[in-house]
């Protein structure tokens, strides 16, 4: 008899008491030798034959079970995890059939489970995803086309890729161009269950960096969604003494609604914001600047962005590395407001208030403004609390500092839902204003929001729907955002061009700026100081390719050869775009000005 025995993921005491006796019992044991741990073999008895597959063709290792098999001796085939998943187990059964020999099949524990247990990880969360994706990127072995990490990446479930540790880079461009957020909670786990394991918490966007920073390359688990550090999650049906099972269904409705529960900002993960805007802070004492020093040496430690930092008094010697408030601290106020970026002022709560004062006009598009005081004991957020950040922005703050941060919006406070940071984390636009205020209002009263996405029956009035357009009764109509501007531009192209550039060529089109999803580019202008601003100043994120993927993207795009001397690819802003938008059509051709090109597509949804 065969039986192939799966190993489990490293330690040794993680294999099945069958897998182990099966084991004890085997004459011949054929191990791979490349993942399974060499400590299994000392349960083996003594004098059995021990065969490295690794070192052996398909064919070989058919030789020593036949082998066996006709000397009447028990053989073990001893898989790493579970030999179902990526095990090739199936070409041996078949040749065994072939040569009329009985196996038998004993399961183990698959990388996947012993990566999530590492990380205390659920992969199916209530509300978050009900569905565990394993997966690998095309290496020697092909992935059917359907099985694209684009096309499963728009499930945004959970999802496990084995085999991939080598290309992350391209594993993260697909992930992104398939839906997911560059955002998204991510996590690499190396060698799970093995002395040696080592697991970091990224973001899609950030795993070939973090397994470049740790020299990972391969055998390492990655695993992608929002059940990585979630804690916006709604308990368990199973466990909820309110659920009954078996003989009376307790529905919560249709299926279409379902009620939200959100953590207030000090319960969420701080995950950096997809596009951070820029930030900037301005003192006015020697105190105020050893704050922001201490601030800003904190930021490093953690690898979040630091505010560029101001002083605006008289002093000896300027605060080293900070820039000196040239004109009013008015006008220093002003140029922040026109580039969107986040103020902070360290120092009395009065000086921020009148400096602000004249240039406060939308609360859905303020500037976030972050008072800090003198000492660093309080952050408080008190302009663009949520569609700004400011909120979230205070809470990171005054971790980095050690502080309380001092939030006052009812919603926060509350615990509840808020419907304005709803609609800006998930990017989407606000379709009517008054809504939010309708929706949060509810929240605040303790009552559950409903939520359907697009027209799903039935057609019952709902708190928020989101849709591009009903028939159905709502308080707030959200609607997804519809175009990706692909751009591409010279060196150093300033953020004024950039902006008058792009700012033509979508109202030529009559697409509004708030209806851009995302910028989309190639990799080498992703950190272009340019771009960086612009996608700030608008909060859209920049979402890069290698000139490889683009490549890829079939369509009938413009062609330069300087291009594609430059770049290694002959047209960036149509193939980004058109990548990024999941192969959406081209509403905007390239068009080519002072050096930049745009393009537009719409995605496809
Ligand atoms: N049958 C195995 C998978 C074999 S494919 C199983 O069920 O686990 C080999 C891949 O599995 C590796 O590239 C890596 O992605 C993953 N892997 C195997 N052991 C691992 C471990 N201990 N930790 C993390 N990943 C592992």
């Amino acid at each position: 008899m065969i039986n192939f025995v799966g190993a489990g993921p490293g330690a040794v005491d993680l294999i099945s008491l069958r897998g182990k006796t099966l084991i004890e019992k085997a004459d011949v044991i054929i191990y791979a030798g490349s993942l399974v741990n060499p400590g299994l073999l000392e349960f083996a008895k003594e004098g059995a034959e021990i065969y490295d597959s690794a070192r052996m063709t398909l064919e070989e290792v058919l030789d020593v079970m036949k082998a066996a098999h006709d000397a009447g001796k028990e053989v073990v085939r001893l898989h790493t995890g579970d030999q179902s998943i990526y095990g090739a187990i199936r070409e041996q059964m078949d040749a065994l059939d072939k040569l009329g020999i009985a196996y038998d099949s004993c399961p183990g524990i698959t990388a996947a489970c012993a990566a999530a247990s590492s990380l205390d990880l659920e992969f199916t969360l209530p509300d978050i995803s009900q569905t565990l994706i394993i997966t690998r990127m095309e290496g020697r072995t092909p992935v059917p086309e359907k099985e694209r990490i684009e096309s499963l990446a728009a499930h945004q479930a959970s999802m496990a890729v084995y085999l991939s540790a080598g290309m992350l880079d391209k594993l993260s461009q697909r992930l992104i161009a398939g839906g997911y957020m560059a955002d998204t909670p991510a996590a690499i786990v190396y060698k799970a269950s093995w002395p040696e394991e080592e697991k970091y918490i990224c973001t899609v966007g950030s795993l070939a960096d973090t397994a470049r920073e740790h020299n990972i390359k391969k055998t390492a688990m990655i695993l992608v969604g929002d059940v990585i550090g979630c804690s916006d999650y709604s308990r368990s049906k199973l466990y909820d003494p309110s659920f009954e099972t078996g003989f009376r269904a307790v529905g919560t409705g249709d299926g279409s609604l379902c009620s939200l529960e959100f953590m207030n900002t000090e319960n969420r993960p701080l995950y950096p914001s997809p596009v951070p805007t820029l930030i900037r802070a301005v003192c006015f004492s020697d105190k105020g600047a050893a704050v922001l020093q201490r601030l800003i040496k904190a930021a490093g430690e953690k690898g979040i962005e630091a505010p560029k930092a101001y002083y605006s008094f008289n002093t000896g010697d300027a605060p080293e590395g900070f820039e000196r408030v040239s004109g009013s601290l008015k006008d220093w106020a002003e140029e922040g407001f026109k580039d969107n970026a986040t103020l902070i002022f360290t120092g009395a709560m009065g000086i921020a208030v009148r400096t602000i004062a004249p240039f406060i006009k939308d609360k859905l598009s303020d500037s976030a403004v972050i008072v800090i005081d003198d000492n660093g004991n309080n952050v408080i957020p008190i302009l663009s609390g949520h569609a700004g950040g400011a909120n979230k922005s205070a809470v990171i703050l005054a971790e980095l500092l050690n502080a309380q941060p001092v939030i006052t919006t009812s919603s926060d406070i509350n615990d509840a839902f808020s419907a304005d940071v709803f609609a800006a984390e998930k990017r989407l636009k606000i379709r009517n204003r008054d809504g939010i205020k309708k929706v949060s209002a509810k929240a605040i009263e303790g009552k559950a929001i409903s939520l359907s996405i697009k027209d799903y029956p039935p057609k019952e009035p709902v708190d928020i729907i989101v849709a591009d357009e009903t028939d159905r009764e709502y308080s707030l109509l959200l609607s997804p955002k519809k175009y990706i501007l692909g751009m591409g531009m010279k060196k150093d192209t300033p953020l004024e061009k950039i902006e008058e550039f792009a700012l033509k060529v979508l109202s030529d089109a009559s697409v509004g700026i708030d209806d851009i999803y995302a910028i989309a580019t190639i990799d080498i202008k992703e950190n272009e100081p340019g771009l960086k601003a612009f996608s700030k100043k608008y909060r859209i994120p920049v979402i890069s390719f290698e000139a490889e993927l683009l490549n890829k993207v079939s369509g009938d795009f413009a062609s330069s050869d300087f291009v594609k001397k430059t770049t290694g690819t002959d047209n960036v802003c149509e193939r980004a775009a058109v990548l990024c938008g999941g192969g959406g059509e081209l509403l905007v051709h390239k068009t080519a000005g002072g050096g930049i090109t745009a393009a537009v597509a719409i995605r496809r949804m």
